[in-house]
Parts: C-alpha cells; structure tokens; sequence
C-alpha cells in the first residue's frame, strides 16, 4: 500500500493532508531522516512528528472510562472518543468498543478495530470473565451470591435464565460480581432483582487483563503478552 494512502486510513488526515505533511517534513524515519511519498519504508520504522505510527489493523487499546461517557460516536454528550486523540476516530477500519459500559459506569473498555478479535472476546462461547464492583444502596440481604450463582436467574422481560455468576462480598454495601456473559444493563438488572439498587459500577478486569494503575480517561495500547494475559 502507498504510505500516503496506509497513514490515512490510520486516520491521520484525508489523503491531501498526509500529503502536505510529507512536504513539511513531519513524516521521518527512526532515524529522524525524512520521508517522502514514494518511499518504501517498512511500517515499524515510520514517524510522525517524532512518534510512531499506530498500528495498522489490528490495534487493540485499553481505555478507563470515566462515568459520564457513552460508548457512542453520536451521542450528543460526551463520548468515549472524546478521551482518545482525534485520528482514532477517524481510522478505517473503526475502532470499536468491545461491547459496552453504561454512562455511569467506569472501568476497563477494549476497544479494536479487529472485528475477529472482538468477536472472541464478546462470544458467548469465549466465557471471558468480566469482573465488576458494585456499590449499592442497601445492605446485602444474604442470599445474593446463592440465587446469582444457581444459573435460573431470570432477569424482567427475558425468557433465557442468565449464566451462574459469582459473588464476593467485600462490605454490607459493596460486592465483586463475575459475569461471563453480557446482557444489556445485567448488573444493574441482576441486583435490582434481589430487591437493591446498584449506585456506583466499576469494572477492573476483564479475562487476566487488569486496569492496573491506568488512571480514569487514560488509554494504553495492547500487545500481545496483554493479549495472552486476556485469554
Ligand atoms: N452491567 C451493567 O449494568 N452496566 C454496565 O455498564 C456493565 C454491566
């Protein structure tokens, strides 16, 4: 592929753009020498303005959302791409939320524009624990862990019962619940039918991959070893 064409697909800018960057000499090799259009350069050896070029296809990141972002592009509030630099948005293909948080829930999101990879990861198949924090409004009432665990839970308008899940007490108000499936609102859900109510949702770790000390609005990007750990 023409550099031209494979740097704005990355969504560094339409094809005139990353032009007019080669002219002004933004686009260099590690070396700091710079590059022009028509050179053959391997990806991994390609800067802009002195960073790396992001992955091609293929990129997969982990980003803490914040509460108050929606997993959208048109929401009208704040997105999640709001947190990320602007490029990403524009790659072709889309970088997409590995399924999705609520607005009021933070935590760790994949995002991929790998469409197998995310199929893996979503697949009902895969079983990928999805670990969350809940805190409630009311104090646990004892049997929760029993009736999330027995795999007969039926949640309001559905007619499918939901996987066992398990659950941690970790206070009279917070528990640790670990899903392997990923109904719509299923946490929330899922207490509202043992008679509580969830007031704060935090989700830290998906499969092995763990938010660790990434601060709430950062992103990093994902290499394989995290991509092992995730499996
Ligand atoms: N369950 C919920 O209720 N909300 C989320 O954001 C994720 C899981």
């Amino acid at each position: 592929m023409k550099l031209v064409k494979l740097i704005a697909n990355l969504g560094y800018g339409s094809r005139k753009d990353v032009t007019a960057m080669f002219r002004e000499g933004r686009i260099t090799d590690a070396d700091g020498e710079v590059l022009y259009a028509d050179d053959k350069v391997e990806h991994g050896a390609i800067r802009i303005d002195g960073e790396p070029l992001d992955a091609p296809a293929g990129l997969v990141l982990m980003l803490h959302k914040p509460v108050g972002y929606t997993c959208s592009t048109k929401d009208p509030g704040r997105v999640i791409y709001d947190l990320l630099p602007p490029r990403f948005r524009l790659r072709s293909p889309l970088l997409s939320p590995v399924g999705r948080l609520d607005r009021d829930t933070s935590g760790l999101l994949l995002m991929t524009d790998d469409g197998a990879l995310l199929h893996r990861i979503v697949s009902p198949k895969a079983k990928l624990a999805k670990v969350y924090d809940a805190t409630l409004a009311q104090d646990l009432r004892g049997d929760e862990a029993e009736v999330f665990a027995n795999g007969t839970l039926l949640l309001e308008s559905e007619t499918t019962p939901l996987h066992p899940a398990k659950l941690e007490v970790l206070g009279p108000r917070l528990a640790r619940l670990t899903l392997t499936e990923g109904r719509y609102h299923q946490v929330r859900r899922m207490f509202a039918a043992v008679g509580n109510h969830v007031e704060a949702l935090h989700r830290p770790r998906i499969g092995g991959l763990d938010l660790g000390e990434l601060p709430a609005g950062q992103w990093r990007a994902l290499g394989p070893r995290d991509l092992d750990t995730l499996f």
